[in-house]
């Protein structure tokens, strides 16, 4: 891939830059903006070309769709002509927001978005910025988390620089993202809908409007109580570079002994090693580096920080991250399934 120059603008800063950068979307290239969940990777999602031009910047296989962003409820119609009575209120309830719609396709959203299937995702960010950059470009943005494909996603802007220099047109930076892990994808073409990723808003929300919802059974194949797996046993997804263990269960007493026995361990092999830790637990540790993502009385926090402490703990070079297990509930449900993608799924339960 040849290299691009790439231009940080500050959402800060002048209007006519945001407008600048819309016109970039408009005539087919890439952008990366802020949204509350994590930076996008925007291409015109109606442009082919510009959508593969994704898939490139990323490294993204082929067969993973896009979500489509829209700046306005009343686009979804551009995108879908099959907006059923629970679509409709899980839309009003919880857009703009970290929520996505799977529905069905109208025939005019490209296959290269949807990476064939029949159906599209689409998500109303609630960042002002995202959403005056789509309002601006005037098309539905086709965006993916803009990392390299398999990294933590990017929850500033010198992350996304850190992955897409020289790769991409343009970077928006509009400061730290504040929910820090992507959308709820929540598939509406199922009765019940399945959520198909956990993320910012939760199944217990989700429930509150339109009654029982599933979870894809594919989420539960990530568990394996009991042994953990081989390291090396790695889903390519939210990888830092480190490898990674995370140590899981209900008190936490016990997780903090077991972390502290494998600093030790570890150690005393010679390696570098990094705990992404809680507040409650992170200063007990003596490791190379400790990370403190949040209180586990605020799962929120733990969320926000928790792509940021990865790749953190990466930039201070170290051989493995310990990361700190919490409660499979609400938000914690997301936290989990990333760390347990992250760590390529070796989990120890204590
Ligand atoms: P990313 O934006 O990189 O966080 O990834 C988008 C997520 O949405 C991926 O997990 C996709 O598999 C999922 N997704 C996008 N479109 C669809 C669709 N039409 N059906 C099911 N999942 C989708
Ligand atoms: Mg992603």
């Amino acid at each position: 891939m040849k290299n691009v120059p790439t231009r940080t603008i500050k959402a800060a800063g002048p209007h006519e830059e945001l407008a600048e950068a819309a016109h970039v979307l408009r005539s087919g290239g890439l952008v990366a903006f802020p949204t509350e969940t994590v930076y996008g990777l925007g291409a015109n999602a109606l442009d082919p070309e510009a959508v593969n031009k994704i898939f490139r910047a990323k490294g993204r296989p082929a067969d993973n769709p896009l979500i489509v962003h829209i700046a306005e409820i009343s686009q979804v119609e551009d995108l879908s002509d099959d907006i059923t009575v629970p679509a409709r209120r899980v839309m009003e309830a919880f857009w703009p927001g970290p929520l996505t719609v799977v529905l069905p396709k109208k025939p005019g959203v490209p296959g290269e978005v949807t990476a064939g299937l029949q159906t599209v995702a689409v998500r109303m960010p609630d960042h002002p910025v995202a959403r005056e950059l789509i309002r601006l470009a005037g098309v539905p943005v086709a965006a993916p988390s803009a990392n390299r494909s398999g990294r933590p996603s990017p929850t500033t802007a010198q992350h996304v620089r850190n992955d897409l220099e020289g790769r991409i047109d343009v970077i928006v930076d509009g400061g730290a993202c504040r929910v820090g892990l992507e959308s709820t994808v929540l598939d509406l073409t199922s009765e019940p809908p399945v959520i198909l990723r956990p993320g910012g808003i939760t199944r217990e929300e989700i429930e509150e409007v339109i009654g029982p919802v599933e979870i894809d059974p594919a989420l539960w194949e990530l568990h394996d109580r009991g042994t953990p797996k081989s390291p090396g046993m790695k889903y390519a997804h939210y990888s830092p570079k480190a490898e990674v263990v995370v140590v899981a269960g209900d008190d936490y007493g016990k997780i903090f002994v077991k972390v502290s026995e494998l600093i030790l361990k570890y150690r005393s092999s010679d390696k570098k090693v990094g705990v992404l830790a809680s507040l409650e637990t992170g200063r007990g540790y003596s490791a190379d580096a400790v990370y403190p993502v949040g209180s586990r009385a605020n799962l929120v926090t733990v969320a926000q920080n928790l792509f940021y402490g990865l790749r953190f703990l990466d930039d201070e070079e170290v051989d493995l991250i310990i990361a700190e297990g919490y409660p499979e509930e609400g938000i914690g449900l997301a936290i989990m399934n990333r760390l347990r993608k992250a760590a390529g799924n070796n989990v120890i339960y204590v």
